[in-house]
């Protein structure tokens, strides 16, 4: 999607640190980290949210899962905590489906 900021970072169109990639999933640091550690893992293709995952085929589905859980393994990361904002309700602010890693000491929420 061509004014999607997370498909431009797939797309190595603007920067990002990216700590892991493979298997059509992008991992990278989150721009405002709200945790010691702060990953977004997306897929690098373009899905709006969590709710568009009947998209993805069931192998696929569960290649996101493995990615999410391989790339906590990778930050060195025992507990963590994932997190999925679906639409704006949710929190969602940028609109391409993607898995917050978050890892350390964490926020409180509520
Ligand atoms: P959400 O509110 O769940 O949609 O999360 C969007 C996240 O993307 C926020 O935590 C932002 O800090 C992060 N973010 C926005 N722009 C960038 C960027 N260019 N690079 C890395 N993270 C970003
Ligand atoms: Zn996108």
């Amino acid at each position: 999607m061509s004014d999607c900021i997370f498909c431009k970072i797939v797309a190595g169109e603007i920067p990002a640190q990216v700590v892991h990639r493979g298997a059509g999933m992008v991992a990278f640091e989150d721009v405002a980290p709200k945790a010691d550690v702060h990953v977004l893992v997306v897929p690098e293709r373009h899905l709006e949210s969590l709710r568009d995952v009947a998209e993805l085929t069931p192998a696929e589905a569960k290649g996101m899962l493995d990615f999410v859980a391989e790339t906590a393994r990778k930050l060195s990361l025992d507990d963590y905590r994932v997190i999925v904002n679906v639409g704006p309700g949710g929190g969602q602010t940028v609109f391409h489906l993607h898995w917050h890693v978050l890892g350390g000491k964490l926020p409180v929420f509520g």
